[in-house]
């Protein structure tokens, strides 16, 4: 999953793209920004491909595309004569640069199960290659999807107890708003506290009081090494790695974030049968990959490491391989009549204040 900044932050961005988008598409601004911003290519990010589900209280929503949406994308890319093209073909193009036409990669992030239940169909009805980022632990059974259990743990209950910090607190979720609220604030603190360990030790506590069950929710959701098999069989599909716990690597030492690339690799590989050369950051945003983490991927030997960064590729990515942007099928925004102004790259532009490379 993608990271997130703090909750008013958080709120500021989502209503700036929101308005932004809105007044790109109503204006045809992004029609005149084009020839500037469009670059050569993009990666396209998505988590979830599933139908879209009826409960009210969704906080995760924005991880997850309908196999419509999925379909409309597809069509709008064929339409205007891009090529979908799988990673390697990808890191081929930036390389020899080769840039006569212009091109974009679908990436999956987490290994779920719908991927292969819902994305691979879609995909194939457009021969359209994808990279499955797969976490180990997910695969094994064992993984924490602890924004998933926060979501669970705060849509059953009207009250949450938490000691954060010195301050005991009593969190209200008897409404739409004040789950929502709670989730914000219970994901921040998370996502913030120092160590795995901590946020292990929380997550897990929350579960216990509130009765969820971490594991079966990742059993339920996750590829199985077999179900991972069965996808990689599929020649459009490559598997990339994705760490092994779904760490955010920039808290970890160096030599423990060098063995969450390069074990989880290693697992893949072993369950495949194959060699694994595409990697991508758990998170992915500033805070969880910087320049450290790049220099780790590259002489682990990955061909390329996908951020969450936003952003279109442009020639100068050739030189920044394992620090590449992409631009996220976000689940808040599956209006069609967005899709032209995500792949002018006005949108992106946008959210980088029109910085080309976000490397650094
Ligand atoms: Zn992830």
């Amino acid at each position: 999953m993608p990271g997130v900044g703090p909750p008013v932050m958080k709120q500021l961005r989502n209503n700036v793209i929101r308005a932004g988008l809105g007044a790109l598409y109503f204006s045809g601004a992004h029609h005149l920004l084009r020839p500037l911003l469009s670059g050569v290519g993009a990666i396209f990010m998505l988590h979830h491909v599933r139908p879209a589900r009826e409960a009210a209280f969704q906080p995760n929503r924005h991880l997850e595309v309908t196999p419509e949406f999925l379909r409309a994308t597809l069509c709008h890319l064929r339409s205007r004569d891009i090529d979908i093209v799988s990673m390697d073909e990808l890191h081929e193009r930036l390389v020899q640069g080769r840039f006569a036409r212009r091109f974009a990669a679908f990436t999956l992030d987490d290994g779920y199960r719908d991927n292969l239940e819902f994305a691979l169909p879609v995909l194939r009805e457009f021969d359209a290659p994808s990279t499955v980022y797969v976490a180990s632990d997910y695969a094994e059974g064992i993984g924490r999807l602890w924004w998933t259990a926060l979501e669970a743990v705060i849509a059953k209950t009207d009250r949450i107890d938490v000691q954060i910090g010195n301050a005991a607190l009593r969190l209200d979720a008897t409404t739409q708003a004040a789950k929502r609220a709670a989730f914000d604030r219970l994901h921040d603190w998370l996502r913030a506290l120092p160590g795995e360990h901590d946020l292990k030790r929380e997550i897990e506590a929350l579960c216990a009081r509130h009765d969820v069950d971490m594991a079966a929710l990742c059993r339920s959701l996750c590829l199985s090494w077999d179900e991972v098999r069965r996808l990689a069989a599929d020649p459009l599909v490559t598997i990339g790695a994705h760490s092994i716990s779904h760490c955010n690597l920039a808290k970890q030492s160096e030599e423990i974030a060098a063995q969450e690339m390069t074990v989880s690799r290693a697992r893949i590989e072993h369950a495949l049968g194959r060699t694994v050369q595409h990697f991508a950051y758990p998170y992915g945003d500033r805070e969880a990959a910087g320049e450290r983490e790049f220099a780790l991927a590259a002489s682990a030997g990955f061909k390329t490491a996908v951020t969450t960064r936003p952003g279109m590729l442009f020639a100068e990515n050739a030189g920044h391989m394992t620090a590449l942007p992409r631009v996220s099928l976000n689940g808040n925004y599956q209006d069609t009549r967005i899709l032209p102004v995500l792949t002018s790259g006005a949108a992106t532009a946008m959210w980088n204040g029109f910085r080309r490379i976000a490397a650094a």
